[in-house]
């Protein structure tokens, strides 16, 4: 029987990991299929790199080989693995600020948070974007290094987008998503712009993997939920979302090409807080999964 069989009415729903050192993975049940080997079938590359995530930009060609390698793949305990970002070189991340109405007014009343910055509505202020390099998945930990600061997480929907998006409608947006993931979008409360306090070196923790598109029919109507060492501190829904993913994609799209492998994080609703070295996040979004992230303090150079 093909691994790949499953109750989804023929279309093969699939969980893409990266794990290890830069392996390729298919998550099934609590295990992980090694399919590396698919990786063979990308294109080679010289000097200049194109500035877009090649597993993203060929996963139509490339799945049917994922398929075929997963047959007779190794399988990995997944509670043995060390889990990375499933994206591994996304051209940009962009990121929706205060898109929860309940985040916006806990943003204007808690002055720790706010720091005399005005707090306008998302169809104010707009996008803004996270450097590449404060991407991590979720083994690797967020690393503290403002310490004396206040480190607070957000948990957001993480789109994946699958081809080269310009100046969509939102009818077609879900059209150009290749699947969505947990994303943290980690920030020091402060007074600096916001792409500062959210770009650190691990700042950005995307996983526990992608899932297709396929399984995800109508993504503004998903749970999320994020706990610190157990106890709840977000528990909401996208329906809330100010404005939806396929909206978001539309607007970021009228501004910059959305390329494969861009990642859209969609915003944090309320119940964004404080963590410290030693705490552990534990996020978990409806139909894509549970991920536990470890918070420690940067090592000292
Ligand atoms: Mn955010």
């Amino acid at each position: 029987m093909s691994r790949f069989d499953n109750s989804s009415g023929g279309k093969s729903i699939m969980r893409l990991c990266r794990f290890g050192e830069g392996r390729l993975g298919v998550v099934r049940g609590a295990e992980v299929l090694d399919v590396t080997d698919a990786l063979d079938d990308l294109p080679s590359y010289r000097y200049p790199l194109p500035s877009v995530d090649q597993v993203i930009a060929n996963l139509g060609t490339l799945r049917p080989r994922i398929e075929a390698v997963a047959e007779t793949a190794e399988a990995f305990p997944l509670s043995g693995i060390s889990l990375l970002s499933p994206v591994a070189n996304p051209g940009k991340i962009v990121a929706a600020p205060v898109n929860y109405k309940k985040h916006l007014e806990e943003a204007r009343t808690d002055p720790e948070i706010h720091h005399q910055n005005q707090i306008a509505e998302i169809q104010k202020v707009g996008l803004f974007l996270k450097a590449t390099s404060s991407l991590e998945g979720p083994s690797k930990g967020v690393e503290i290094r403002h310490p004396e600061r206040r480190n607070d997480h957000e948990i957001e929907l993480a789109v994946i987008i699958s081809k080269a998006a310009d100046r969509i409608s939102a009818e077609e947006a879900l059209d150009y998503v290749a699947g969505y993931a947990i994303g943290l979008d980690m920030t020091i409360r402060g007074p600096e712009e916001r792409s500062l306090r959210k770009s650190l070196d691990t700042f950005t923790v995307l996983g526990p993997w992608l899932v297709t598109a396929d399984e995800i029919p109508d993504p503004n109507a998903i749970s999320l939920k994020l706990s610190v060492n157990g106890e709840t501190r977000q528990d909401a829904n996208t329906r809330d979302l100010v404005i939806g993913v396929a909206d978001l994609i539309a607007y970021a799209s009228s501004f910059y090409t959305l390329m494969p492998g861009d990642i859209l994080l969609t915003g944090t609703p309320e119940g964004v807080g404080p963590v410290v070295p030693g705490d552990v996040i534990n996020a978990t979004i409806e139909h894509v999964g549970t991920m536990d992230v470890q918070v420690r303090a940067a090592q000292a150079r």
